[in-house]
This record gives C-alpha cells, structure tokens and sequence, in this order.
C-alpha cells in the first residue's frame, strides 16, 4: 500500500514513521519550504540563537511512551517554563501562584490561609460553570480575574471571556505553594537541537520521501491507496458546511544587546498593551551564550483565507459545523482526518504525538486485517 500524507508538522511525521516502519512506502507533501509545521526551528541568522518562528513551543507530558519517542529521535535538556505577567506595570508570578497571591494582595498568606482568602474571593454563587468568565469568577474571583485572565484572554480570543469554553481556562492550575512551573507534567524539556532536527530524525526512513512547497490537488488522490491529511478539516470538504474559525499569531521580532527582559516568556495582562506575551528565545536554550538577543511580541487576530491557522475557536457556531464536518469525514473511507487542523481541536504536541501514534496503529490494524 502507498499512502500520502498532507502536512510534515509532528502528525504528518509521526504517523509517516510508523507506518514506514511496517514496510508501507510515504510519500509526505508540505506547502511550506520547511518539515516541521508551527513546530519549526531555525537559527536565526543574525545571532545565532535557536528560534521558534511559529512562536515558543515547550514540550511537557505525562505520557512515557511519548517522552520516550521524542527523546530516542534527540536529545533533550532540562527545562522549566516559568512565566511572569505583567499587569498595570508591576510583575507577577504564573501559573496563579502563593507567590502571586501574596504579591498581589500585598500579603504573606501560609498556603492555609491563602486557600479560605482566595475561597473567599469566589463567586460562590455560580455552581456549574459555563463559560471562561464563570470558571474563573468561581474559583480565583473578580480580582485576580480582572488583572491576569480577562485583558488576556479577550486580547487572545478577540472574544469576551464569557463565550469561551471553561475548558480553556482548565489548562492552567492554581497553586497554594511557591510552584511557578508553568506546567504540571511529569515530563519536561527542550530539544538541544530544535525541533527540526527532532522531527528530521522522524523522518528520516528509506520508506519516506518528502517534498516541500507542494500544494495539494486533490487530482493525487488517485495515485495512492489512503490519504492521511492534516490540514484544515473544513479545507478538505471546499468549506461546504461553512468555515471553522482560527485564531491566528503575528510576531514583531526585534534585536538587541544582552538580555532583554531577563526570562523567556513575559505575558501582558492589561488590555490596553496590544500584544498578548513576549518571548525571548535564548532564555529557551540556557545552555548557551550569545551576546545579543531576539525577542518577539506576540499579536493574536483572527485568522483569514492567507493566515497560518494557530487555535481552533470552537465556540458553539463551530461546534456546529464541526460536527457536520465529523459526519463527512467518517463518510470518506480513503481520508483519515489527523492533527490540531484535521480535528479541530486545541491539542498540545504531546497530545498530538499520541493522537499520530494510535492513528497509526488503527491504520496497520486496519490494512493488517485484509
Ligand atoms: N490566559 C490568560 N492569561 C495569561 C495566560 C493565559 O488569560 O496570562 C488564558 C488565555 O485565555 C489562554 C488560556 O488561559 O488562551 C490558556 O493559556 P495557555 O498558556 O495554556 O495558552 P497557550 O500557551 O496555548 O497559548
């Protein structure tokens, strides 16, 4: 069987890997000039230093398998996210934090004390809640809501807060203790190389070929047996049922002598600064030097036809189509729908790793049956 996958970010990748590890031969198409998708790494020419050109990527995980499969294609060196907000000109610890609290209510709360103070901010009277504004008004209240979520995530979304899903919210925790890791997972690092390198090595099997700055047609799809496409789900259907809509990122990127702002990823929470963070890339890969840095402010709008699609919006309108869309899908036996774009969904690399991996497997179930 010979398969065509559309799209050489990780899914496109991982799921080529697997299946040419079975003997089946890939062929990999990618619109872009480079494999990696938003993933992608470059040095920067300038400088030197290792930039996220989609913007910073972080790789955190509880799923061994995963943390295993990334790192026999690289290495990984320790590192931990600790990100600063800064709101109405003062620095703040993130995720919501003792340190946080405590600075902000101009305190020294004992973790105790901080959990009933900050019940006590709550919005007891919301018991269920439905959207981004109601999760937060319940668990941290309306100040903490006001300074760190409500500016950003309207900057984010380009939404008010409270169209948006709880869940989004759900990604971040709130700490009783001095814990400023970003992340909770288990597993968490940065490639020493990049992610292209990471993802080279994912490639690089003699049952793979690849070929960038190639538009798909769908004229191909006579050529191969299955097509596994990760583009834009609602893409492949000619936009049929309606458009899905994206959110979309533009970074300024500017230069300078030393450190910038001293920490890799800075976020703004006031809504009257027009960015949303800023990231500074060297401080990604502390295992270096350089003399000068690169720094990116980080713009968030919606997504048009000639965007880069970052996040899916998934209010209840796209919801809708979307599942229009499912329902085609689950019709077209020789299109298997893979990835953040494919399945429209707000997925983190690990997860999408996970997703590639059991696709796979579903597939070589599937084809092994015959
Ligand atoms: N968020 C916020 N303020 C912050 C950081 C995050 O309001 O300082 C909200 C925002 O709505 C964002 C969501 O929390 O979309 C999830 O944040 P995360 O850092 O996981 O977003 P990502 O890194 O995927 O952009």
């Amino acid at each position: 069987m010979n398969f065509l996958i559309v799209g050489c970010g990780f899914t496109g990748a991982v799921i080529a890997r697997e299946l040419a590890e079975k003997g089946f031969s890939i062929f990999i198409i990618d619109q872009r000039h480079h494999i990696g998708g938003n993933c992608y790494t470059e040095r920067d020419h300038q400088t030197g230093i290792m930039e996220h050109v989609y913007g910073p990527h972080i790789f955190h995980t509880d799923d061994e398998q995963v943390w295993k499969y990334v790192n026999s294609h690289g290495k990984f060196k320790p590192f931990i996210n600790r990100v600063k907000s800064i709101v109405n000109n003062k620095v703040y610890s993130l995720p919501i934090n003792l340190h946080t609290i405590n600075q902000f209510f101009n305190a020294s709360f004992s973790p105790s004390e901080a959990r009933k103070f900050i019940e006590k901010q709550g919005d007891n009277h919301i018991d269920e809640p439905k959207n981004f504004e109601e999760q937060a008004l319940k668990f941290i209240g309306k100040d903490l809501y006001d300074a760190f979520f409500k500016g950003y995530t309207k900057k984010q979304w380009g939404l008010e807060p409270k169209l948006l899903p709880a869940s989004i919210l759900k990604r971040l925790p709130v700490r009783f203790n001095y814990d400023d890791n970003y992340f909770s997972h288990k597993y968490q690092g940065m490639p020493e190389n990049g992610y292209t390198s990471i993802i080279e090595s994912i490639l690089n099997h003699k049952n793979i070929s690849v070929e960038l700055n190639q538009i798909f047609s769908k004229d191909l799809i006579d050529e191969y047996d299955h097509i596994i496409w990760t583009g834009k789900l609602d893409q492949w259907f000619d936009y049929s049922e309606g458009k899905l809509n994206y959110r979309t990122l533009k970074f300024e990127k500017n230069y300078a002598q030393g450190d910038y702002q001293g920490n890799a990823v800075i976020n703004y929470g006031d809504e009257t600064i027009p960015y949303t963070r800023i990231s500074e890339h060297k401080h990604f890969s502390p295992w270096e030097t350089h003399e000068k840095t690169i720094y990116f402010k980080e713009y968030s709008a919606d997504c048009k036809d000639e965007d880069i699609p970052y996040y899916p919006v998934r209010l209840a309108d796209d919801k809708i189509v979307l599942d229009k869309y499912l329902a085609l899908a689950k019709l077209e036996k020789k299109v298997t729908f893979a990835g953040r774009l494919g399945t429209y969904s707000y997925m983190d690399m690990d997860v999408t790793i996970r997703q590639a991996l059991d696709i796979s497997k579903e597939l070589i179930d599937r084809v092994e049956s015959f």
